[in-house]
Parts: structure tokens; C-alpha cells; sequence
């Protein structure tokens, strides 16, 4: 395959340029046309949920790889997964990306891009020591977390940090005051926690968990601490509540849920979660089409779909395009909210970018800026 630089620099029908990966403009989430075929039977349907798929914090993560190889051209390092993909991954680093664990695997000097689930700032230090060259595509929401954590640490509170241990962003934050921050797993964790002052203490969470279980969480944290302070505002992100809110909503009409999306994709394990909650009579997740068991949808007459947040439409369609041969010709869509949440890119890589004159698609996506946080 030719490098990403050459085919943009050279475009010809031979040679075009891949597809970007970048989602949110790249695959729109109108409702697919689907025709019914000779396999299509009455009465069985896709419940399509509205929102899914792509955020603005991976839509903003991937550019940057795809502008960042276009730019200074292959190869790029990035340190962990750039978001919980399979598909993503794969397809970058047949451009050219090089995924690393650590940054001491980066050769001194080389530019890397730090994933969309943020860094600690030890991460920051060790990038510095070895003269490397930064992008830091984490997301904006993210960011605040990091923000709140450091702020609640400089006034000595004990930080409830509610997440999954051993998870990239959880790490990321907890690295930010680490004397400060402690990670409660789960509603069972809540006994062991111990704190200095019961009546000095603080609850931050992760951005991708369940909604209902992380409120669990608190209502036990405060009934052990009266006094447990809320973060200043939600920290689970917008796309995260609602991906969970659309899902919620078509479950309990449906056979069968399917959430498309990768099984480290935090955000896309809750929505299996939350479709059996909100009473899903079974609930998969898949990586992609091919790994759906036909005999799962023996007797089904509706199929409820949805797809994490670091999710590319196509692989969405894929799932359609599989339904409907097994007979599921109607797609209902079931949409909760609309979402117009865009971010800018990094800004060294968006100065890098227009002092070469390759902002020019920025007419297009000329929206991307911060608007307001919508929640429902
Ligand atoms: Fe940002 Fe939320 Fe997307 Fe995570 S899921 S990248 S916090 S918008």
C-alpha cells in the first residue's frame, strides 16, 4: 500500500487517497436506505439507536493521526490504542501508525501522539526527557477531569476517583495527584474506602461508565460520608449518557441487542450492560459483522443496534447489511438526542497544518470548535 503522504500528495484514480477514518463528517448517521431483498420477512425489524457510534473526542483523536501522517508523513507512533478500536487500529497502522505501550519505545526525537484517554503528567516527562515531539489528542473531557482532580488535590480533599483500575484514563487522572486519589471500582468497593477527613472528601468519575451504577456508587459513598462533595459537573460525558439514554429506550422492545464495538471499549461494554438492565431479553457485543452467531436471532423478530462511542459507522451498515440477510428488511430508528458537539484539533498540530497551507478543509468542518456540553 502506498504511504499515506504519497497518495495525498499525488491524488490520481490509481493511487486515491484512503478514506479518513474521521467520523462524524465521513459517515453521517442518517437512517440507512434499506431495500428489502427476497430474504426480508415481515414484521422483523432493526431498532437503530440515536445516538451511537462516533464522539466528538475520537472523531477528534483519529484526525489528528490521519492529519499527522498526511502532514510530517509515516511513520507516527502513538502510545496506547489513539481510542478502543480494533478496526481504527488496525486500519491506521496499515498507513503507517505505529501503535507503542510506553513512550520509551518511541526512537528520541520522533513525534508521538498521545490517545484520546489522556496521559499522566509523569507520561509528559518522560516524552520531554526523550525530546519527543507531542500531540496530545486527549480528549477535551477528559482534560477537565485531569483539571478537577488537580484542583480538589491542591485544596487537600481525598478524591473518589469512580472508575476501572488498570484503565488508561483512570491512570491518566489518578497520575495527576496521586497522594490525593483513590480508585473505587464498584458499589461492593465502597466499605473499604478509607479517607482522612469524612467531611474533606470528593467524588470524580471516569467518562464511560454506567450512569446507574456510578450513581449506586455515590448514594453508598454518601451514606457512609454525609458530606461527600459532587463534582462541579458531570463528569461522565455527554456521549457516554447518551448512547446509555437511546439504549435504554429501545431495549425492552427488542429480541435481541447488538452493540458494535471493540471488548476493551469501556463505553461499549456498559451499553451491553445497560441494554440487559433496561430489559434486553439478550444482549452481544461484536467487533464487526462476521462475528454475529446467526443462532442468536433464532425466533427474534426485533433487533435492537447500537455502537460505542469510538465506533465507525461503516461497521455499523456492515451489522445492517448482515441483519437484513437474515431477514430483518425494516430499520426504525430510536433517537433520544441530537448531538453537536465538535472539538478543534490539537493546537500545535492545527498550527503545523496551516502553516502548510492543509487546513483547507476547514470550510467543512469549520464547526469544530467547543460547543456547549450537551446531556440529556
Ligand atoms: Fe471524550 Fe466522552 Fe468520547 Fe471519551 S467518550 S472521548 S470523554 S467525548
Amino acid at each position: 500500500m502506498s504511504n499515506v503522504s504519497e497518495t495525498s500528495s499525488r491524488p490520481d484514480v490509481e493511487n486515491p487517497a484512503p478514506p479518513s477514518l474521521a467520523g462524524i463528517s465521513a459517515f453521517p448517521q442518517d437512517v440507512p436506505r434499506w431495500t428489502p431483498g427476497a430474504t426480508a420477512e415481515a414484521g422483523k425489524k432493526i431498532l437503530l439507536a440515536a445516538p451511537r457510534g462516533y464522539c466528538a473526542g475520537v472523531d477528534r483523536a483519529v484526525d489528528a493521526v490521519e492529519r499527522a501522517l498526511e502532514l510530517y508523513g509515516a511513520p507516527i507512533y502513538v502510545r496506547k490504542e489513539i481510542v478502543h478500536n480494533k478496526f481504527v487500529v488496525e486500519t491506521l497502522t496499515e498507513r503507517g501508525v505505529i501503535f507503542v505501550e510506553e513512550t520509551d519505545e518511541v526512537p528520541e526525537g520522533a513525534r508521538v501522539v498521545f490517545s484520546a484517554h489522556g496521559v499522566s503528567p509523569a507520561v509528559h516527562a518522560e516524552a520531554a526527557a526523550r525530546n519527543l515531539d507531542t500531540i496530545d489528542a486527549t480528549c477535551p473531557l477528559v482534560t477537565k477531569v485531569h483539571k478537577e482532580a488537580v484542583r480538589f488535590a491542591s485544596e487537600d480533599y481525598d478524591i473518589l476517583l469512580i472508575g476501572h483500575d488498570g484503565h488508561e484514563e483512570v491512570e491518566g487522572t489518578q497520575g495527576e495527584a496521586p497522594d490525593h486519589i483513590q480508585v473505587v471500582n464498584s458499589p461492593d468497593e465502597v466499605d473499604k474506602v478509607v479517607v482522612r477527613d469524612p467531611d474533606h472528601v470528593i467524588w470524580l468519575s471516569q467518562t464511560t461508565l454506567s450512569v446507574d451504577e456510578t450513581m449506586e456508587t455515590v448514594r453508598r459513598l454518601r451514606e457512609r460520608f454525609p458530606n461527600l462533595q459532587d463534582p462541579p459537573s458531570d463528569d461522565i460525558c455527554y456521549a457516554t449518557q447518551n448512547r446509555q439514554v437511546a439504549i435504554k429506550e429501545l431495549a425492552p422492545r427488542s429480541d435481541v441487542v447488538i452493540i458494535v464495538g471493540s471488548a476493551n471499549s469501556s463505553n461499549s461494554v456498559r451499553l451491553v450492560e445497560v441494554a440487559l438492565d433496561a430489559g434486553a431479553k439478550t444482549a452481544y457485543r461484536v467487533d464487526k459483522a462476521d462475528e454475529m452467531d446467526v443462532s442468536w436471532f433464532d425466533g427474534a423478530t426485533t433487533v435492537g443496534l447500537s455502537s460505542g462511542a469510538s465506533v465507525p459507522e461503516i461497521l455499523v451498515r456492515d451489522v445492517i447489511t448482515r441483519l437484513g440477510e437474515l431477514g430483518f428488511g425494516e430499520v426504525e430508528e430510536v433517537r433520544t438526542a441530537t448531538e453537536n458537539v465538535l472539538f478543534s484539533l490539537p493546537k500545535n498540530l492545527r498550527g503545523d497544518l496551516k502553516e502548510a497551507g492543509l487546513l483547507k478543509e476547514q470550510p467543512k468542518r469549520g464547526k469544530r470548535r467547543a460547543l456547549p456540553v450537551q446531556t440529556v
